[in-house]
């Protein structure tokens, strides 16, 4: 088989049964990056040197006898929100062009221990902000199966390369629904992890509460290689939880779901969906349900109120997290001619430096934060996502996990949502109450909306701690939907290959 199109579990067996070494895999996909990224624009950064540098020491390690973990010598993109020494990280703004980190973030440097090799950075919306990767300064990615569409967001360059087979791994972020969203409009696996199962060291920060990072790969098992490789205790991010990383691998190869309560989040789904999208939940549920699963309806009624507590939280947290683009630390530096203070020179650089959207929700949060209003809108907002967690609280006294569609709608055009704030944030509407509650979530591709012909996704979520079910759940809804529609769900993917 063609190396690009292997999945990391296929590519490690090969490597580890020395069939390929680890640089024949990196220069297919490097091959596969050149042929293809002037098209997708997955990345903002392609470090090929380092990359084979990379493969060859996995490469010479194998060769000694030296024990290699399961991720040796399997390439993967990474977000551009990961510090990366010896490479630019720039989250996608123009604040940051230019920046090359000292350091590596944690997460980094475990892909860096496990031998995965670090292909190079991908494109998101600038600093994280964004369902579309159209916020990002050095202009947007594209899907896939189409090139008219948008590949979501924020980590939508993540997705893309996955997606156009330029690496079979991919990590990224989930703040509001940027791992699961793009990887739903883009046919592939993404997992927000429980909120501190994963370290946030060196990511640069959005909204701290939030951010999540978690692997997007083609298969649920490939994700769940990644998970367990990136995740676990980190001492350096005091957000992090010092627990045994759950099960994910075995869970993933145990795909089963016989006994299992699922339940149907009523309020996702209805007015607002994508008709084709609630076939293919519909169906995917009926499919869980005939490999076994106990099947019930259960009630957030407090889900309605996740999306504007969401974008109070998220752009308060912003607007302290991004006070540290100064002018001084990091990148841009702009009119620093000897006529400006340093304040005029932080104003005019931030001016500068910022997008509209990130100054949006700088303004939002400050304004959010301000004392006589603080109470009213901040306060409440976490009030709010208070009982957002007591909704999760009763229904998984119900259920092992829920279920709801990953995204209302599938992949939109670009261009079609990039004035309108309000239409952009209704992509996270279903994955943003698992960001606020801190618990697990997965979206796994359930079929081609029959209206558009696009990827859908089925959004799996467990509490806090049990991220292994996601991978029971998804795993088998993986094995059984792929056999219902014949083949791998990616092998229909238009656009690129036609
Ligand atoms: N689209 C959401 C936002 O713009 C979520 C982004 C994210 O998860 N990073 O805030």
């Amino acid at each position: 088989m063609e190396l690009v199109r292997m999945t990391a579990a296929e590519l490690s067996a090969a490597l580890s049964a020395g069939e390929v070494s680890a640089a024949e895999v990196t220069r297919a996909h490097l091959d596969r990056i050149a042929a293809t990224d002037d098209r997708i624009h997955a990345f903002l950064h392609v470090a090929a040197d380092a990359a084979l540098a990379q493969a060859a020491e996995v490469d010479g390690k194998r060769a000694t006898g030296e024990p290699l973990g399961p991720l040796a010598g399997v390439p993967v993109a990474v977000k551009d929100v990961f510090t990366t020494a010896g490479m630019p990280t720039t989250c996608g703004s123009r604040i940051l062009d230019g920046w090359h980190p000292p350091y590596d973030a944690t997460i980094t440097s475990r892909l860096k221990q496990a031998g995965a090799v670090i292909l190079g950075k991908t494109n998101m919306d600038e600093f994280a902000m964004g369902s579309s990767t159209e916020n990002s300064a050095f202009g947007p990615s594209r899907n896939p199966w189409d090139l008219s569409k948008v590949p979501g967001g924020s980590s939508g360059g993540s997705a893309a390369a996955v997606a156009a087979y330029q690496a079979p791994l991919a990590i990224g972020t989930d703040t509001g629904g940027s791992i699961r969203q793009p990887a739903a409009v883009c046919g592939i696996v993404g997992t927000k992890p429980t909120y501190g199962g994963s370290s946030r060291y060196g990511v640069v920060a959005f909204a701290s509460s939030l951010d999540t990072p978690g692997p997007l790969a083609r298969t649920v098992l490939d994700a769940a290689l990644l998970h367990e490789a990136m995740s676990g205790h980190d001492p350096m991010d005091s957000t992090s939880i010092d627990a045994p990383v759950p099960p994910v691998v075995a869970a993933a190869r145990q795909a089963d779901v016989s006994g299992m309560r699922i339940g149907v989040v009523a309020e996702l789904s209805g007015e607002g969906y994508q008709p084709g999208v609630l076939t293919r939940f519909a169906e995917a549920v009926d499919v869980l349900a005939s490999l076994g699963a106990k099947v019930t309806e259960v009630s957030c009624p407090h889900f309605r109120y996740a999306l504007p507590a969401y974008y109070l939280i998220a752009p308060s947290e912003c607007s302290s997290n991004l006070a540290r683009f100064d002018a001084m630390r990091y990148g841009l530096r702009a009119g620093d001619d000897g006529t400006r203070d340093a304040e005029q020179v932080m104003a005019l650089t931030r001016e500068q430096g910022f997008g509209a959207e990130v100054k949006r929700r700088i303004i939002l949060g400050t304004y959010a934060l301000s004392s006589g209003y603080y109470d009213a809108y901040y306060g409440k907002a976490q009030q709010v996502r208070t009982l957002i967690i007591r909704d999760f609280e009763a229904a998984f006294a119900q259920a092992d996990v829920l279920v709801s569609p990953a995204t209302p709608t599938t992949a939109f055009g670009i261009g079609e949502r990039a004035d309108d704030p309000m239409a952009m944030y209704l992509a996270d509407l279903c994955t943003i109450p698992s960001d606020l509650a801190g618990n697990a979530a997965i979206s796994v591709p359930c079929g081609l909306a029959p209206d558009d012909g696009l990827p859908a996704g089925l959004q799996v979520m467990a509490p806090a701690l049990a991220d292994d079910r996601l991978y029971r759940v998804a795993a088998a809804a993986e094995a059984a939907l792929t056999e219902r529609w014949g083949q791998p769900l990616l092998g229909h993917a238009r656009g690129l290959d036609a």
